[in-house]
């Protein structure tokens, strides 16, 4: 299959061309196809989240498994109404503060919702992003999409379009390019069925940020400690995310020893013939001796490393590179997502110095 690529204008975002790109979008959606587009978190797959057929070439596309539910994209809380069944008044005002935002709740749904899109569950999981061409697309799509992110599965999320292509090309319909993404890591999921609302996910949504509007909020066990051996609630969390070519460590303790010790590891490795690749930052690139070393973000604001973090694994993948080594980085704030998706792809080997 030819997959179109088309690209929107974000600096005339009602040009006549980004209208024919978004129709084509909906037309293509609504026949029961596949279409990438941008959101805040990722690069989102899409098909129509009620049509369980269009449901199913998600996971056909991507190499998902079918066990692993979509999450379904919404633009307004009445469309919410209509697949869910019960919402708690908690829900209204977790949507009140962080909707349309990188946030995504889990309730009972309708029968209107397949098993196809739930992976089996009658649970639903919803989101309402905040990107404006993500939102073009679902309301040109008929309002109900169903997107998980758009790589292959096992691979890193795209947070640009090329990495769409990459994965995707050729097994989609179309690709919606509206450049790099803001956020980079996904979305926050609170499952809003159990009381106190979970957290199965972090995301940029803090679990301060929530309790501070909700009160009480737990998080899923297997999200704080991975190595507690509890299945993780969410079931795409239990999957590997990312297994890269080269074996990725992350290296923890005081900032000076962690530096001394990468460059340890990297001299030797490097003299026996291997490639070694390491994630600093902007505050320690200039300290690394040897390697090819990526700047992933400055400490003094996080945000910069969640943008950055999967372009550089797949660099290195695509550099094929035998060794990676990562500076940690704090738990704090948004640091919590990029650890929890960091250590996922290092397969949770740290080395402590
Ligand atoms: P992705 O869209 O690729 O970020 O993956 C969606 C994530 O949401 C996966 O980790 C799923 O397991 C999780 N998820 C989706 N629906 C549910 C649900 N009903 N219950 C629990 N987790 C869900
Ligand atoms: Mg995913």
């Amino acid at each position: 299959m030819d997959t179109i690529i088309k690209k929107i204008d974000k600096l005339q975002p009602n040009s006549e061309e980004n209208k024919r790109i978004y129709e084509k979008a909906g037309a293509i959606l609504k026949k029961g196809g596949l279409v990438a587009f941008p959101t805040e978190t990722v690069y989102g797959l899409g098909a129509d989240a009620l049509n369980r057929e269009a449901s199913e070439k998600i996971y056909a596309a991507k190499g998902r498994p079918s066990d692993n539910p979509l999450i379904v994209h919404i633009t307004n809380m009445e469309d919410l109404e209509k697949i869910v069944e019960t919402i708690p008044k908690e829900a209204y005002i977790v949507a009140e503060k962080y909707w349309p935002g990188p946030l995504t709740m889990i309730f009972e749904k309708r029968e209107i919702v397949p098993y196809e899109t739930t992976g089996g569950l009658d649970t639903v999981a919803v989101r309402m992003p905040s990107d404006e061409t993500a939102r073009e697309v679902i309301r040109a799509g008929g309002g109900y999409i169903a997107a998980p992110s758009a790589n292959t599965s096992g691979r890193p999320s795209p947070t640009m379009a090329g990495h769409v292509e990459e994965d995707l090309g050729g097994r989609i319909d179309m690709i919606v390019d509206g450049g790099a993404v803001e956020i980079g890591v996904e979305s926050t999921i609170l499952d809003m069925t159990v009381t106190p609302p979970m957290i199965l996910r972090p995301g940029k949504i803090t679990k301060e940020m929530l309790a501070g509007v909700i009160g009480e909020v737990s998080e899923d066990r297997a999200i704080i400690r991975p190595d507690s051996g509890v299945a993780p609630k969410a079931p795409g969390m239990k999957y590997r995310h990312y297994a890269p070519k080269a074996e990725l460590s992350i290296v923890e303790g005081p900032a000076e020893l962690v530096v001394g010790a990468i460059n340890q590891m990297a001299v030797g490795y490097i003299s026996k013939g291997y490639k070694v690749g390491i994630i600093g930052t902007e505050e320690t690139v200039e300290k690394y001796r040897a390697g090819v070393v990526k700047n992933i973000g400055t400490r003094s604001d996080e945000a910069t490393i969640a943008r950055h973090l999967y372009a550089i694994l797949r660099e290195f993948d695509a550099e094929n590179m035998d060794y990676i080594f990562s500076e940690s980085f704090s738990t704090g704030g948004i640091g919590n997502a990029i650890m929890n998706r960091l250590l996922k792809a290092a397969g949770h080997h740290v080395i402590n110095v």
